[in-house]
C-alpha cells in the first residue's frame, strides 16, 4: 500500500510553513509519494522537490487551481506536471492577479461591520503577497480576538453569503484543464464534497470535466468527512473516475489533518498514481 499525500499547502499560498517543513511532516506521517499543491502558485515546487528527495520520498509537482464553474468556486488539482511550463505559469499569474483588489474589497466589507485594518492585517500573514487569501484574513481575525478559530471566521464572516464575502471570477474549467494537461499533468477535482451544487449541477460538472479529458476526483481528503469518503468513492465507481488522496494540510492545529494520516483509498478504486513511473 502506497501512502500518497497529493494535496497540501506551504507558505507560498495559504499554508503557514515553508516547503521543507511540510516535507518533514509528510515524512513523519509515513508518506512515500508526495505532492505540494499551493493555490494558483508553483513557486515552491523546486524547494518541495529538493526536500522530498533529501528525505527519500517520491515527488510529483502539483498545484491547486481556483476555478469558477456555474457561478461558484471549485478547485482543480493538477498533479505530475511540469511546473516550469510557460502557459501554466502565465495562466496561474493571471488567475492570481485579482487577489489583491479582492483583498481590499474584503477589508472594506469588514470595516463596514466594525473590523478596521484587515487588509494590512491580513497581508502580514501572507508570505507571498500575490497570494493574499481568505485564510490570511482568517488568521488576522483569530489572532486579534474577533473569532475563536479559522472555521469560526469562515462561518461568521468569509464564507459565501456572509458579510465579508466578495464574489470573484477565477479561471474557467477549460483554462485550468488546458494548463494542467499542456504541462503534462493530470487534473483532479478537489474535495467535491465541499461544493454546494445540486445533483443536476454535479452531474453536469462531472460530465464537463470528463469531456475535457478529466478522469480523477479526490475521495479521501482532509476536506471530507468519513461519510463523504464513502459518498465520493461511490461517485468514482459510478463515473469510472480514478481516485486521489490528500490531507489538504495548511498549518499545524488548524483543522483538517496531518499529512499521511488519513485512511487509505478503498481497494477497488483505481488510484490516480497507478500508472506513474
Ligand atoms: P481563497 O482562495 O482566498 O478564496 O481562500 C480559500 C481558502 O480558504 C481555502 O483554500 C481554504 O484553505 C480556506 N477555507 C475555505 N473555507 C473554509 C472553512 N469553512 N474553514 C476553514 N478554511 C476554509
Ligand atoms: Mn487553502
Ligand atoms: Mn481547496
Ligand atoms: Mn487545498
Amino acid at each position: 500500500m502506497i501512502n500518497a499525500d497529493l494535496h497540501c499547502h506551504s507558505h507560498f499560498s495559504d499554508g503557514l510553513l515553508p516547503p521543507a517543513d511540510v516535507a518533514r511532516r509528510a515524512k513523519a506521517g509515513g508518506v512515500s509519494l508526495w505532492s505540494m499543491t499551493d493555490h494558483d502558485e508553483v513557486a515552491g515546487q523546486g524547494e518541495a522537490r529538493a526536500a522530498a528527495e533529501a528525505l527519500g520520498m517520491r515527488y510529483v509537482e502539483g498545484v491547486e487551481i481556483s476555478v469558477t464553474w456555474a457561478s461558484r468556486t471549485i478547485h482543480v488539482v493538477g498533479l505530475a506536471l511540469d511546473s516550469k511550463d510557460p502557459t501554466l505559469v502565465g495562466g496561474l499569474a493571471a488567475t492570481r492577479s485579482g487577489r489583491d483588489g479582492r483583498g481590499k474589497q474584503i477589508a472594506d466589507r469588514l470595516e463596514e461591520i466594525g473590523i478596521p485594518g484587515a487588509y494590512e492585517g491580513a497581508l502580514k500573514y501572507a508570505n507571498n503577497p500575490a497570494l493574499l487569501s481568505r485564510t490570511h484574513f482568517a488568521r488576522f481575525l483569530v489572532e486579534n480576538g474577533f473569532c475563536e478559530s479559522t472555521a469560526d471566521v469562515f462561518g461568521r464572516y468569509l464564507a459565501e453569503g456572509r458579510p465579508g464575502y466578495v464574489p470573484h471570477v477565477w479561471a474557467s474549467l477549460d483554462q485550468a484543464m488546458a494548463w494542467i494537461q499542456g504541462a503534462g499533468g493530470v487534473a483532479v477535482i478537489a474535495h467535491p464534497g465541499r461544493y454546494k451544487y445540486t445533483q443536476l449541477e454535479f452531474s453536469e460538472l462531472f460530465g464537463a470535466f470528463r469531456d475535457l479529458g478529466g478522469d480523477a476526483i479526490e475521495v479521501v481528503t482532509g476536506s471530507h468527512t468519513p461519510d463523504q469518503f464513502r459518498e465520493y468513492a461511490d461517485v468514482a465507481r459510478r463515473y469510472g473516475f480514478r481516485a486521489s488522496r490528500g490531507s489538504d494540510f495548511h498549518a499545524p492545529g488548524e483543522g483538517r489533518t496531518e499529512l499521511g494520516t488519513l485512511p487509505f483509498l478503498p481497494d477497488d478504486l483505481t488510484p490516480v498514481w497507478r500508472d506513474w513511473q
